[in-house]
């Protein structure tokens, strides 16, 4: 039984086991010659659907049959969905199919893959978090758990030297996404007696789409002006072919300037050859502006947590192999900037979780293969050195009405907050709001609001909506609660949030006859808007 740690990522995905020494190793995909494997899925005929690199150099040719950044949509309400050749695929069963080609690759190689943890942003909800726990099942792996991609990018550095008591940054830039966290590393005592070094999330941020793909934009931009300058045409002049060829060669021509000061790309203009050649500093020049954006995030996730001194800063993510970004953080953290392996380390950490969570799974048999047992030990080690607690991605609550004051207000009353340890529970009473109420229907809503309550929390639809378009409040589904005839306005319901990594598990009781209603949400269900104020629960006694 072998156990690994799986990067899923939005342009790129990396898979990784712990060596026999126990140091976290990614297993090369032989096929595109790389640690990673291109998040492309293409699908030539029925028969044949083709991830990586290959899938990924058809974009320009049969773009209609090529599926990329299915990661923006996976385990979102609206999603969209895929048909190819009369079938119909969720961003979930595509996801499935990436992973399924990263088991291929293991098994290729002669291992087997039983065990697995696969990383999200940490910004993902429960819908997303549980749509790639399920995309991981049908790809026929046992998912252990999820890992934030930053808390396993911190895992994998902690464990190459590992420090006491850190505060870091991790600058994650990827191919289509911009994230930034800022992590705390503490000891604190452990339940077999020692101490560990707890990871918790303290704050994050970043743009949803801003990554190396607006850095190929730029340079693919540059390109065709030189391609027309130096043959005396203008861009509506070139042909479809000359637009392809040089789509196809800018990420190869950006990933050169990383190395090197200057890159020749060879383009054929309306079937004449043309050299352009690009410089470091024209790239750095044309780039500048989407370098000062990352930044300015960097400096608003600061802002998150006020006061906060960060000691180390991490850089994460294939596209900080460019110089300009590490250039750009060091000079505003002068001498804590660190960079290994930056688009495989979300995967290693992931790969070190895993283990230390494969410890208490896997009772090592005797047909397990060596390498299990061997780092049996740098496991056991790891586990009692690092404790990756659970955190709610969300706050979590019920919309309650405030009758209190002239007019009446509906609220959402935060009593579960995001970053609590999971599972987390907490209990409030509430109150019909009139006598001889027949229902209450008790909705939960989702939210980022670290605030006790949101008000209004919906609008005169009915609908959710916060204050503050950052709240980003979900309805994630509701109770229906039935109270028995002449029920007083005064009757205590007693109403129980209780969250994990799996969902949402709502009860109410109403004290008075205890009468006992419960549901388990994971995914926002469709909901018959009521806008009859008399079915809501109310705060005060009075
Ligand atoms: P993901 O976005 O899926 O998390 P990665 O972290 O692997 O993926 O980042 C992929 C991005 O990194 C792509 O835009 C790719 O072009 C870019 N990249 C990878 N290697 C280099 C390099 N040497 N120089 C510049 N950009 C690179
Ligand atoms: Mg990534």
């Amino acid at each position: 039984m072998s156990t690994y740690g799986i990067d899923l990522g939005t342009t790129y995905s990396c898979i990784a086991r712990l060596d026999q020494n126990g140091n976290p190793e990614v297993i090369r995909n032989n096929e595109d010659n790389s640690n990673t494997l291109a998040s492309v899925v293409f699908f030539e005929n029925e028969n044949n659907v083709i991830v990586g690199q290959v899938a990924k150099d058809n974009i320009e040719t049969d773009g209609d049959r090529v599926v990329q950044f299915v990661k923006r949509w996976i385990g979102k309400s609206d999603a969209r969905t895929y048909t190819f050749d009369d079938k119909t695929y969720t961003p979930t069963e595509i996801s499935a199919l990436i992973l399924t080609r990263l088991k291929d690759i293991v098994e290729s190689q002669g291992d087997t893959i039983d065990n697995v943890v696969i990383t999200v942003p940490a910004y993902f909800g429960l819908e997303e978090r549980s749509a790639t726990k399920q995309a991981g099942e049908l790809a026929g792996l046992n998912v252990l758990n999820l890992i934030n991609e930053p808390t396993a990018a911190a895992l994998s550095y902690c464990a190459r030297q590992f420090q006491e008591d850190r505060t870091i940054l991790v600058y994650d830039l990827g191919g289509g996404t911009f994230d930034v966290s800022i992590i705390k590393m503490s000891m604190t005592p452990s339940d077999n007696g020692g101490d560990v070094q707890k990871i918790t999330v303290l704050a994050t941020g970043g743009e949803r789409e801003l990554g190396g793909k607006d850095w190929d934009d730029k340079l693919s931009d540059f390109i065709l002006h030189a391609c027309c300058d130096e043959n005396g045409l203008s861009p509506e002049d070139l042909d479809a072919e000359t637009r392809q060829d040089i789509r196809s060669k800018v990420e190869e021509a950006k990933r050169k300037l990383s190395q090197k000061e200057k890159a020749k790309v060879r383009i054929d203009v309306n079937g004449s050859r043309t050299e352009i050649v690009v410089t470091r500093n024209d790239f750095e020049k044309m780039t500048a502006d989407l370098v000062g954006t990352t930044m300015n995030h960097v400096e608003r996730t600061l802002q998150k947590v006020d006061g906060v001194e960060i000691d180390t800063v991490l850089l994460v993510g294939g596209s900080t192999y460019m110089p300009m970004i590490k250039n750009a953080v060091e000079a505003r953290f002068p001498g804590k900037v660190q960079q290994h392996d930056p688009d495989q380390a979300v995967a290693k950490g992931a790969a070190i979780y895993a283990s230390m969570l494969g410890l208490a799974v896997d009772n090592v048999s005797d047909e397990d293969s060596n390498v299990e047992n061997i780092s049996e030990d740098k496991r056991a080690e790891l586990a009692t050195k690092f404790a990756v607690e659970d955190q709610t991605p969300r706050s979590f609550g019920p919309g309650v009405v405030d009758t209190k004051g002239s007019k009446s207000k509906y609220i959402l009353e935060n009593f579960i907050k995001v970053g609590e340890k999971m599972p987390a529970i907490a209990t409030r009473t509430y109150y019909p709001i009139e006598d001889n109420q027949e229902r209450v229907r008790l909705r939960a809503f989702e939210n980022r609001s670290m605030e006790d309550a949101i008000i209004p929390c919906v609008n005169e639809e009915g609908e959710p909506q916060a204050t503050d378009p950052a709240h980003d409040v979900k309805l994630l589904g509701e109770l229906i609660v039935n109270l028995p005839p002449n029920t007083p306005k005064t009757t205590k319901i007693q109403v129980t949030f209780k969250v994990d990594a799996s969902g949402v598990h709502v009860e109410a009781i109403n004290t008075a006859t205890g009468d006992k209603f419960e549901t388990f949400l994971r995914t926002a269900s469709d909901i018959d808007i009521d806008k009859s104020a008399v079915h809501q629960l109310r705060i005060s006694s009075d």
